[in-house]
């Protein structure tokens, strides 16, 4: 099968945005993930699938600790930042919150305690224990077919 089939396939599906920021040595680090999803209720499960290549990779199982931050519609330039698209980069303010850097302006945020690791082909699997949750009242930020979108309601 060819590669570039299986991505346009795999990009047709829509998603949402994430950040996924960490903190190892004192040091703040931010990565683009759309590969995000609610996995239990009871336990409180989310999963993230990061690429072995990732720097990332390495930060997660180092602190053992990450934040999910679901971006708005307003946020596409983070989205581009932290996927390494950017030429001249800003310089991101980090809040914090259960003792995890988030971004101060996300939709959504959802901290975890790496609950399991799975090894699946070039991705990890990482299982985050929530921690904690924060929610705003925020478009989110699309991402589909290779485009950033922004939502917009289909009349009855
Ligand atoms: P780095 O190359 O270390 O960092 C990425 C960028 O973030 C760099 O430009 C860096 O300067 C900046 N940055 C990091 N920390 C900070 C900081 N503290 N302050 C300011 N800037 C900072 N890859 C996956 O593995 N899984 C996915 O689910 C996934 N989904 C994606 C979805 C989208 C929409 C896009 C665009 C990309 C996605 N990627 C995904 C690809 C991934 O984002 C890139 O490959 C990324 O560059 C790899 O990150 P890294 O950990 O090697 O980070």
């Amino acid at each position: 099968m060819d590669d570039r089939l299986f991505r346009n396939v795999m990009g047709s599906f829509a998603t949402g945005v994430t950040v996924i920021t960490t903190e190892v040595a004192k040091e703040v680090h931010g990565m683009t993930a759309n590969a995000f999803m609610s996995v239990s209720l009871s336990p409180k499960l989310v999963a993230i699938s990061i690429g072995e290549k990732a720097n990332m990779h390495q930060f997660i199982k180092d602190s053992k600790q990450f934040a999910i931050n679901i971006l708005s519609s307003k946020q596409q330039n983070e989205s581009k930042q932290f996927a390494g698209q950017l030429h001249s980069q800003t310089e991101i303010m980090f809040a914090s919150y259960k003792g995890l850097p988030i971004l101060e302006d996300a939709l959504a945020v959802v901290t975890c305690e790496l609950h399991s690791e799975h090894v699946v082909g070039d991705h990890t699997i990482f299982i985050g224990h929530v921690t904690g949750v924060k929610l705003e009242q925020k478009d989110p930020l699309l991402f589909s077919q290779g485009k950033y979108r922004e939502i917009k309601e289909l009349s009855e």
